[in-house]
């Protein structure tokens, strides 16, 4: 009799293409599915997150069990559950007797290194469109990685958007036509909604009463727990805000907390779409017609270059990238992170919404709560916990070098060539904040300044011997030096008193 192989299927491993079930025989394997407690945990995750996940992986068993595939699948209420991934492993083992172990590669460090001493046979993750050794070959011998040579190399090795060698249209990048606030009267389409089937309902009682505590709300749940329904958001979003989207995609609005963002990044890191068929909807939809170039090049980029980049990027620099700290920042987490009670308008949206959907689109987490912590010398690691804390489709390898990358600048320039820092001037002109807002954008100093604009003037004062060489930081270094020293040290003082009235989360 053939032997039998035991097939791990990890709760971000959502996909019926995954490499650990290939050749699978279902009359001999079976699959083991976990719930483990420490991954519910390990940061004290969104209970929207950990709802999703839980019910993405019920509704995957059951649809193996419907294809008559034998899942041995361990619920976090069974009272024998060791709540380890390695325990698991070893008791599953002792259940079958397998002659193999099968697993695909986890996506996050922590978790391959918690596994190390099981005796699994790891495939490589194919659901990526660049393996890592892809991305090793390609950063191999670079003085410096960036995201855009990687998406072109990636145009060209995967053929979208190209014809013959060259882009479609003649640019690799249309980002100048993508930069446009969100007119008045303009109203982006809903989002579909999800309503939470018996599945997800039994899940979500087992979050409240286990991690109800944790940050955020679970009520108003509506992620996609299957392909079926992720596919579904998919085809929505493309025939319904793909078309705006590139125009506005930086763009944040009063009480619009999606405009005309996808929302599919919960459902490509569970696995329940791939980013491959993601991709091939929006060109489709491009060459029928339906979406103009800077709206499906500006999408495609983001799920073609920014996630195969940070992916490449996490696995090529783990362990020691999550220890940098190149602009020795060390202040505390400020309270109102978790509360949204800053009194700063665009902080307390962003804030306020990620509690309440799990969900903050980029340019709030990276121009709003990701600048701020920048801007204010937050300390690397709280940030990092803050935000794989509080996104549903928070997951380490991307998570970690937006925020420590991206974000905070933390790693000195690996990630992105200069610090995205901008002052109250920037929020302003994407945003309709400011005008709400208790504090004024157009003030530095004085009662009532805008904290984004003496917070930048005293980040830029603070680091400009570091970025004195750094042609990017040209223009901000340039205008400091014009400014007077007396306006200077204003601000400063303005920054120092702002930060230390502060409350740090105790
Ligand atoms: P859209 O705006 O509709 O974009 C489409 C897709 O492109 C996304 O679903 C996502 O899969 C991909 N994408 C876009 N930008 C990025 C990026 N910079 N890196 C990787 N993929 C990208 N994304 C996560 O999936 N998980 C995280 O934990 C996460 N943490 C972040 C932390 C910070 C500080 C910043 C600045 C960004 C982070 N991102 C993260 C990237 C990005 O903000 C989210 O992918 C995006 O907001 C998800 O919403 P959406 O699906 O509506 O995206
Ligand atoms: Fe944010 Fe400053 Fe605008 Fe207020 S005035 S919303 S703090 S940028």
């Amino acid at each position: 009799m053939k032997p039998l192989s035991l097939r791990l299927v990890l709760g971000d491993q959502c996909s019926l293409s995954l490499s650990a079930l290939e050749g699978l025989d279902p009359a001999r394997d079976v699959v083991l599915m976990m719930e483990v407690q420490a991954e519910c945990t390990h940061v004290r995750h969104h209970p929207q997150k950990i709802a999703l996940v839980l019910s993405a992986m019920r509704h995957f068993a059951e649809m193996l069990r419907a294809r008559s595939i034998s899942v041995d699948y361990v619920c976090l209420d069974d009272p024998a559950n060791t709540h380890g991934f390695s325990s698991e492993v070893a008791r599953a083992i002792s259940r079958h007797a397998p002659e193999h172990v099968i697993g695909t590669q986890p996506s996050e460090w922590r978790v391959l290194e918690e596994m190390e001493g099981c005796a699994v046979d790891w495939r490589e993750d194919t659901r990526f469109l660049a393996d890592t050794s892809f991305f090793r070959r390609w950063a191999h011998g670079k003085k410096q990685l960036r995201m855009e040579y990687f998406y072109r190399e990636m145009r060209r090795a995967t053929g979208l958007l190209m014809q013959g060698e060259q882009p479609v249209g003649g640019e690799w990048n249309y980002d100048s036509d993508n930069r446009k606030p969100l007119p008045r009267g303009l109203a982006p389409p809903a989002p579909p909604r999800f309503p939470p089937d018996a599945i997800t309902r039994e899940v979500m009682a087992l979050v409240a009463a286990r991690f109800g505590n944790h940050f955020g709300r679970l009520e108003g749940f509506n992620w996609p727990v299957t392909a079926a329904e992720a596919q579904n958001a998919l085809a929505r979003f493309v025939a319904e805000r793909l078309p705006l989207f590139g125009d506005h995609q930086d763009a944040m609005a009063e009480g619009e907390a999606t405009l005309f963002h996808s929302l599919i990044s919960t459902s490509l890191n569970t696995g329940l779409l791939l980013p491959r068929e993601v991709c091939d909807a929006v060109e489709a939809a491009y060459r029928a017609g339906l979406v103009p170039l800077n709206a499906a090049e500006g999408f495609i980029r983001q799920v073609l270059g920014w996630r195969e980049f940070v992916r490449g990027l996490y696995w090529l620099k783990m362990p020691g990238y999550k220890a940098l700290n190149a602009l020795d920042a060390h202040r505390p987490l400020p309270e109102f992170y978790w509360t949204a009670q800053s009194g700063m308008r665009c902080m307390d949206a962003a804030i306020g919404q990620t509690r309440d959907l799990a969900y903050a689109h980029h340019i709030q987490r990276l121009m709003v709560t990701g600048n701020f912590a920048l801007l204010a010398g937050i300390e690397p690691d709280a940030v990092n916990d803050w935000y794989l804390c509080v996104y549903a489709d928070a997951y380490e390898w991307v998570e970690l070098p937006n925020t420590h990358g991206m974000a905070i600048h933390a790693d000195g320039g690996i990630m992105a060539s200069k610090p995205y820092a901008a002052s109250g001037a920037y929020i302003n002109r994407m945003s309709n904040h400011c005008a709400k807002c208790r504090f004024d954008v157009k003030r530095a100093t004085g009662e009532g300044a805008c904290p984004f604009n003496f917070l930048y003037w005293d980040f830029i004062a603070r680091h400009a011997g570091r970025f004195a060489s750094n042609p990017r930081m040209a223009m901000p270094l340039s205008t400091l030096r014009k400014m007077a020293p007396e306006r200077v040290a204003e601000m400063r003082a303005e920054a120092s008193k702002f930060l230390d009235n502060v409350s740090p989360l105790t």
